[in-house]
């Protein structure tokens, strides 16, 4: 599966539509907003200036030529002041006064009253090449309108008002985008790459390299995850290992023996042995056909303990008496050894809840190793000490060890150290794995300290009986 740069170019992509998006609205809407208040605004003033107009000279205007000069001269003086245009206009559209001519204009289709608003932005009946805003006023006596006082101004002023306004926004805009773009920048580095890797991980893990490393080390999810995916390869890359070579070791160890036995029996068959010495070769091929038929049940019972839900039938016993039971089997072996086993046993009798049947196996493997891998006269200690609500059971020989890098392995199935392969023809290399299989599935642990040339020990745990004390 090719990997295109979506993520990155959909984040980039939404990245410019919030861009535009926010100009454009920030452009027609906003800008819409703005200029309809600074006009309000503005007639507001203008409607304030207008109503005095027509309060103060309304009334004059109608009284005679001189009253209507005089308020004219008035008109032209608040004109300077507030910068804006005065007329005063008929009901009918005549012009009657304005500060600025003398011209009797008169608007056609001039209704202040069909607007709908005490203000209008236009060309004023094309009076003006430009927007104005116009801002009315009526003049009333006895209870009828008899003009309208209009004060005018250009929208320019107002139109600029609104450019200054949107440029301060757009500036701000701009560097409200720009910090945002650190949120990009900060997105490339804490998730994007990270990803990135993970992602050249997975497919190098598809591809069966378990060993890639993705080199993501952050302690933050992205670290996280990249480190759990790393281990998951290792730990898939490790049991592809390890069923690799427990199939070898299968096939070899089953090879061996049927190699000699096809050999001894080949050569009994054409006469390279003679018949006085076939009996002879007949043990060893029948010693032979003993350990395959070890290995067999060893292989059956590892898988029938694998299998879930391994059917335990726990019962209290005292660990000590199972201990000095096993020990008296072996006494033959340790005689022909000169080995002696020396028990440091915690009290008279030590009770544990465990599979009586499968704790007296796990103690005579760890014995029968430490046999097998001692010295001659040397001594093998066993040991049972109380902690809290365990029992721990060590088995300590003073022989030729395990080194370090094998001690990991010593548990799985067929391993066998290149130390004990030389000395040890029988061994199975499954006594350990099974070992390990009971105390899990009793909940307990199997530990081992070992030093090579000096010696093995290994420490087991079991649960103490909560039902008799002593
Ligand atoms: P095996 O049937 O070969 O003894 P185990 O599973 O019991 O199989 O042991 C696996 C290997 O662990 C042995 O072959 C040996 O190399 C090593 N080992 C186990 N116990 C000891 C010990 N007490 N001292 C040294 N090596 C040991």
């Amino acid at each position: 599966m090719k990997l295109h740069r979506t993520l990155y170019i959909k984040l980039i992509l939404a990245y410019l539509v919030f861009f535009l998006l926010s100009f454009i609205i920030i452009s027609s809407v906003n800008g819409r907003m703005i200029l309809d208040d600074l006009t309000r605004t503005q007639a507001e003033s203008l409607y304030r200036e207008s109503r005095l107009v027509a309060t103060t000279y309304g009334s004059d205007i109608y009284k005679g030529i001189d009253a209507r000069e005089t308020a004219l001269q008035q008109l032209k003086a608040i004109d300077t002041y507030i910068s804006a245009e005065i007329r005063v206009i008929d009901p009918a559209g005549r012009q009657i006064l304005d500060s600025r001519s003398e011209s009797n204009a008169v608007f056609e289709d001039f209704d202040p009253a069909a607007i709908g608003s005490y203000y209008l932005v236009s060309d004023f009946y094309g009076t003006f090449d430009e927007d104005y805003l116009s801002v009315f006023y009526p003049i009333t006596s006895r209870y009828s309108v008899r003009g309208y006082v209009v004060i005018q101004m250009p929208m320019s002023a107002i139109y600029a008002s609104r450019d200054r306004l949107l440029n301060i926004t757009y500036f701000t805009m701009f560097f409200m985008y720009i910090f945002s773009l650190s949120v990009m920048v900060v997105f490339t580095f804490a998730v994007y790459l990270p990803m990135r890797h993970i992602t050249l991980a997975a497919e190098e893990y598809a591809k069966g390299n378990y060993d890639y490393d993705p080199n993501v080390h952050g302690r933050d999810e992205m670290g996280y995850l990249g480190g759990t995916l790393h281990y998951m390869a290792s730990e898939i890359g490790r049991s592809e290992d390890n069923q690799k070579k427990f199939i070898a070791n299968v096939s070899h160890d089953f090879r061996s023996p049927l190699t000699s036995i096809k050999g001894y029996l080949t050569a009994m068959l054409d006469g390279t042995i003679p018949p006085e010495m076939h009996e002879k070769y007949l043990n060893v091929v029948l010693n032979e056909t003993d350990r395959l038929t070890k290995l067999t049940n060893g292989l059956l019972e590892l898988n029938s303990l694998n299998s879930r839900g391994m059917v335990l039938s726990i019962t209290d016993f005292d660990i000590n008496a199972v201990i000095r039971q096993i020990c008296e089997t072996f006494d033959v072996l340790c005689g022909e050894k000169k080995i002696s086993i020396e028990l440091i046993l915690s009290g008279e009798k030590l009770f544990v809840s465990a599979d009586m049947g499968k704790i007296q196996q796990v103690v005579a493997n760890l014995t029968d190793n430490a046999i097998k891998f001692s010295h001659s006269n040397s001594i093998i200690k066993i040991e049972t000490t109380e902690k809290g609500d365990k029992v721990f059971v060590s088995v300590k020989d003073s022989g030729i060890g395990i080194p370090s890098d094998a001690q990991q392995l010593i548990f799985d199935r067929f391993y066998k150290t290149d130390l004990s392969r030389g000395k040890d023809k029988k061994g199975t290399g499954l006594g350990l794995a099974i070992t390990k299989e009971i105390l899990q599935a009793h909940g307990q642990n199997i530990n081992v300290i070992s030093t090579e040339g000096v010696g093995s020990e290994f420490i087991f745990t079991l649960a103490k009986s909560k039902n008799i004390e002593e």
